[in-house]
């Protein structure tokens, strides 16, 4: 919990990125995540195909075999008519298919296992990969689908397999060597399809992992942490306080008067208000590191957020509070032609052992109380918020 998913940066490199545009390209991003994602699997099958008969043309150019070239140009059209077809359906914002883009693959293969390489290559072990691949890439709970589409290439398979389709006289013609080569990178590029395919659904099924925790522990407005975050992490620095004695402090803001913002200027006004102080508290706190650990800002409540300010004083977190207070009340926020001022009053309190959570979280926000009663727009610390707080029921003044 807590835990923030890894950066993508190994993803940045020019090629992926002109490749994942290619995919991209033409999908309508309004799509709900599901069914933008299955697009992008279906240009990409066309794609594959055509770098697929890339990949073997200079290789069978290179044979000076014309009718191994042959075979290999033919697919060609078919790559290039998927991809053409798939475009056209995106254009009409048709619902994606699966069965579509394997019919394009198996197209492709049959082309070229027909029209001469016969499955002398191994060519129809194809067939084995897209039974396999099918699982990986379509949801298993399209039960028909999948059914028929696995059905369909084992079917494929088994035929070849056991009923061999002769290649073309030039293509039997070929040395026994070059021939067994040829199986062996046949085997070797399905098998690294079939990698390709596994790492894939691997990467896909993280990347969703990874974007469910970080929804869980995001607040959607202002894209801050929430509560469920602010507990987390508070646990990690109360355990780290307890192993290596690392101070830590906890800061409610809460903003002055906030209810008038509503009241006078809208809800959508307040909504931008709540967005403008998270985006300067984000910019204000310390990020940590591998070796540092940073502080943390949450919204816990409608206008109320929370700062745990890592391996900090008292008088340090002080410090940063004031700071953090002085740039909300300097900081006004230009909604069109308006400028809109807000306050914020903080309270801080800073762990010690004898706290429990109820009671550091009280303490901070004793202390808050303490700064609204004084006149808002400041920051109180516990002490100071106990001090006034005893002297106030001492003198029977009990409006804490
Ligand atoms: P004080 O200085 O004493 O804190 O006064 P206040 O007006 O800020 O405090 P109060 O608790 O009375 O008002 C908080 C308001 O925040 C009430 C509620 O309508 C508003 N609010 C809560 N959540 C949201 C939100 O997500 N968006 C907007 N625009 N307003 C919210
Ligand atoms: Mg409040
Ligand atoms: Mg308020």
């Amino acid at each position: 919990m807590g835990k923030e998913p890894p950066p993508a940066s190994r993803w940045r490199s020019p090629v992926f990125l002109a490749i994942k545009g290619w995919i991209k390209l033409g999908v309508n991003p309004e799509l709900s995540g599901a069914v933008r994602r299955c697009h992008y699997m279906i240009n990409a099958t066309p794609t594959l195909v055509l770098i697929m008969s890339m990949f073997y043309l200079p290789i069978f150019l290179c044979l000076g075999n014309w009718a191994l070239a042959r075979t290999n140009v033919l697919q060609l059209p078919i790559s290039l008519l998927g991809i053409a077809w798939f475009r056209y359906l995106q254009k009409r914002k048709q619902p994606p298919h699966y069965w579509k883009a394997f019919l394009i693959t198996q197209s492709a293969t049959l082309v070229g296992i027909i029209s001469g390489q016969g499955t002398l290559l191994g060519t129809h072990f194809y067939f084995l990969l897209f039974f396999l691949t099918t699982p990986l890439v379509v949801p298993v709970r399209d039960r028909l689908g999948t059914l028929i589409t696995c059905g369909v290439c084992l079917a494929w398979f088994i035929f070849f397999h056991y009923i061999p389709w002769p290649a073309a006289p030039e293509v039997q013609a070929l040395p026994l060597l070059t021939i067994k080569a040829l199986n062996l990178i046949v085997l070797l590029s399905a098998s690294a399809i079939l990698f390709i395919a596994l790492a894939c659904s691997e990467d896909f099924s993280d990347m969703l992992e990874n974007r469910i925790r970080k929804m869980a522990i995001t607040d959607t407005l202002t894209g801050l942490g929430n509560r469920r975050l602010f507990y987390s992490t508070l646990a990690r620095m109360r355990s780290r306080y307890e192993r290596e004695e690392q101070p830590f402090c906890l800061a409610m803001l809460d903003i002055d008067f906030f209810k008038r913002i509503n009241d006078k200027q809208g809800h959508e006004a307040g909504d931008e208000v709540l967005r403008h102080v998270s985006a300067l508290l984000r910019s204000s706190i310390r990020s940590g590191d591998r070796r540092r650990p940073g502080d943390r800002v949450c919204r816990i409540g409608g206008e109320e957020f929370a700062i745990l300010f890592a391996n900090a004083s008292l008088e340090q977190a002080f410090r940063a509070c004031d700071a953090i207070r002085k740039a909300i009340a300097d900081t006004p926020l230009e909604s069109g032609a308006r400028e809109i001022r807000v306050t914020a009053s903080m309270g801080l309190a800073a762990w010690d052992a004898t706290h429990s959570e109820q009671s550091f979280l009280a303490a901070a926000d004793k202390a808050l109380y303490c700064a609204k009663h004084g006149g808002r727009n400041q920051v109180q610390r516990h002490e100071q918020a106990t001090t006034r707080h005893e002297r106030l029921e001492g003198a029977g003044e009990n409006r804490l």
